[in-house]
C-alpha cells in the first residue's frame, strides 16, 4: 500500500489493511513481492492530485497491477484518463469497495486451519470462492482484529510457524479503530484473533490511555470499553467475542453479559471433550472443569450462547473417545456447534501421530456429531417460541405480490455468516440492515427462528 494525504487518509489506509489482515493478507514492502498495490490517495490540492498520479504511474510501472482509492478516487475519470490499466478505482471511505476490488484483483486463499473470518454455516467449510468465499463484510458489522500468532502449539495447528507468537496490538489503538467503526455505522463488532483470551499476554498486559483512563490490554478491559462505545445517538454496539479459551479470567467477562455490556455470546473453540484427544491435540486451557465453569456461567448471565467447533477423526481418536465427546455434548448442550472431519494439514505434527482414523469412520462420526449437535439446537430454539429477543437486521427483502415485506436478522446468538438466521415476515419496508428491533418469536426449527415485529 502506497498512503498518501493527510492523517485521516491515513487512518482509513489502516483500517483498509487491518481489514485485509483480518481476512488473511499480508503486507509487502516492496512492488516486486507485491500481488496488487494499493494507492491511497489525495485530491485535495492541484499540486497533491500530481503527487497522487505521480505514485500511481510508478506503481503502474513497478508493478502494474493497481487499486486506487482515496480522495482523488473521486475524479475517477482523470485517473482512467491517464492510466487506462488501473484494476479498480474508489473513491474516499469505500472500504468495502476497496476490500472487494483486492478480493477480486488477488482472491483470498481460504483454510479451515488459518482464516479467522467465518466461511459458511453449518459446520462445513469450503473453498469454493463461488459459494463459500469470504463475504464483504456489511457496514453494520466489522471485524475487530486484536492480535496476530500464537503462543500454543496445537498439534494440528500451522498457525504459529506460519503467522509467528502472540502479538497484541496497542489496546488504546484497537479501541480507537472500534470507536471508528462505530461512529461509522457499524452496529456489531466481532472481536477476532487467534487467540482471544491471551490477549495481552506477550505485552505483560501493559496499561494504555484511553479516554483519560488507563485500560490494561487485556480481554476483559477490552470487552468493558468496546460495550461502553456509542454512536451518534447514543446507542451502543453488540460486541461479539470470537476465539476465546476458557482460561480462568474468561469468568470476568460473564458478568459484564449479565450487565448487557457485551453480547452473551462465547465462540470456544473447544475441538474436543475425552481428556485424551484433547492432550494429543495439544489444546491450551484443556481443563476437566469445564462442564462446571459453562453451569456457572449460566447460572450468572442465563441467555448466554455457547458456540464451539470440534474435530471428528483425529489420529488416535477412539470410538470411546468419540462416545466421550457426544456424551459432553449432551451435558454441555452448546448453542451452535460447527464440526470439522480431521485433514492433516502440510506441516502440522499432527500429521506423525499414530493411530489414522478411516476416512469411513470419520464421515460416519461427523454424521454422528452433526445429528447430535442438530437435535441439541433444535432443542433450545424451541425453548425460544413466544420469547421477545432483540434481532440485528441483515437484509430486508423486496415486497411479494400481496406487497409483504420480509426480513433476515440475527439474534444475539447468532454470529453472521457461522450461526443461524431469524426469518421476519410483515415488517417495516423502510427497516434497514444494522436496525435492531425486538421480535417476537413465533416458530423455530433445528438453527434458525421465525418471527414478527414485537407490538409495543
Ligand atoms: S491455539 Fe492452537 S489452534 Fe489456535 S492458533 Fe494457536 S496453535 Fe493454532
Amino acid at each position: 500500500m502506497v498512503s498518501l494525504g493527510c492523517p485521516k487518509a491515513l487512518v482509513d489506509s489502516e483500517r483498509i489493511l487491518t481489514r485485509l489482515r483480518a481476512d488473511g493478507y499480508t503486507m509487502s514492502p516492496d512492488y516486486a513481492g507485491a500481488d496488487v498495490v494499493l494507492v491511497n490517495t489525495c485530491g485535495f490540492l492541484d499540486s497533491a492530485k500530481e503527487e497522487s498520479l505521480a505514485a500511481i504511474g510508478e506503481a503502474m510501472a513497478e508493478n502494474g497491477r493497481v487499486i486506487v482509492t482515496g480522495c482523488m478516487g473521486n475524479e475517477a475519470d482523470a485517473i482512467r484518463a491517464r492510466f487506462p490499466d488501473v484494476l479498480a478505482i474508489t473513491g474516499a471511505h469505500q472500504y468495502e469497495d476497496v476490500v472487494g476490488a483486492v478480493h477480486d484483483a488477488a482472491p483470498p486463499e481460504l483454510s479451515p486451519y488459518v482464516d479467522l473470518i467465518p466461511q459458511a454455516r453449518g459446520g462445513e467449510f469450503t473453498t469454493d470462492s463461488a459459494d463459500g468465499g469470504i463475504k464483504l463484510t456489511p457496514r453494520h458489522y466489522g471485524y475487530l482484529k486484536i492480535s496476530e500468532g500464537c503462543n500454543h502449539a496445537c498439534s494440528f495447528c500451522i498457525i504459529p510457524s506460519l503467522r509467528g507468537k502472540l502479538a497484541s496490538r496497542r489496546i488504546d489503538a484497537v479501541l480507537r479503530e472500534a470507536e471508528k467503526l462505530v461512529q461509522a455505522g457499524t452496529r456489531e463488532l466481532l472481536v477476532i484473533s487467534q487467540d482471544t483470551s491471551a490477549y495481552g499476554v506477550d505485552v505483560r498486559h501493559e496499561e494504555r490511555t484511553w479516554k483519560d483512563h488507563a485500560v490494561r490490554t487485556h480481554m476483559t478491559d477490552l470487552a468493558r470499553e468496546l460495550g461502553q462505545l456509542t454512536d451518534a445517538s447514543g446507542q451502543r454496539p453488540w460486541v461479539r467475542l470470537h476465539y476465546v479459551y476458557p482460561y480462568p479470567h474468561v469468568d470476568q467477562v460473564i458478568p459484564l453479559m449479565a450487565e448487557g455490556l457485551i453480547t452473551p455470546y462465547l465462540d470456544i473453540p473447544f475441538q474436543h471433550a475425552a481428556p485424551s484427544v484433547l492432550k494429543s491435540m495439544k489444546r491450551p486451557a484443556n481443563e476437566a472443569k469445564v462442564l462446571d465453569r459453562l453451569r456457572s456461567w449460566r447460572e450468572i448471565c442465563p441467555d448466554i450462547a455457547i458456540r464451539s467447533s470440534f474435530v471428528v477423526g483425529f489420529p488416535g481418536e477412539t470410538e470411546a473417545d468419540f462416545e466421550y465427546l457426544l456424551d459432553w455434548l449432551d451435558e454441555a448442550q452448546l448453542d451452535r456447534v460447527g464440526a470439522f472431519r480431521f485433514e492433516p494439514v502440510e506441516g502440522a505434527a499432527a500429521n506423525d501421530l499414530p493411530g489414522a482414523v478411516p476416512e469411513e469412520v470419520k464421515e460416519e462420526r461427523y454424521a454422528r456429531i452433526m445429528e447430535k449437535t442438530a437435535a441439541i439446537s433444535a432443542a433450545k430454539l424451541q425453548a425460544k417460541i413466544g420469547r421477545v429477543l432483540p434481532v440485528i437486521i441483515d437484509e430486508v427483502g423486496a415486497p411479494d405480490e400481496d406487497g409483504d415485506v420480509g426480513a433476515t436478522g440475527r439474534s444475539q446468538a447468532d454470529a453472521p455468516e457461522i450461526d443461524g438466521a431469524v426469518y421476519l415476515r410483515d415488517v417495516d419496508p423502510n427497516l434497514a440492515p444494522g436496525d435492531i428491533v425486538a421480535v417476537h418469536i413465533e416458530d423455530a426449527d433445528e438453527h434458525d427462528l421465525f418471527g414478527a415485529i414485537a407490538q409495543a
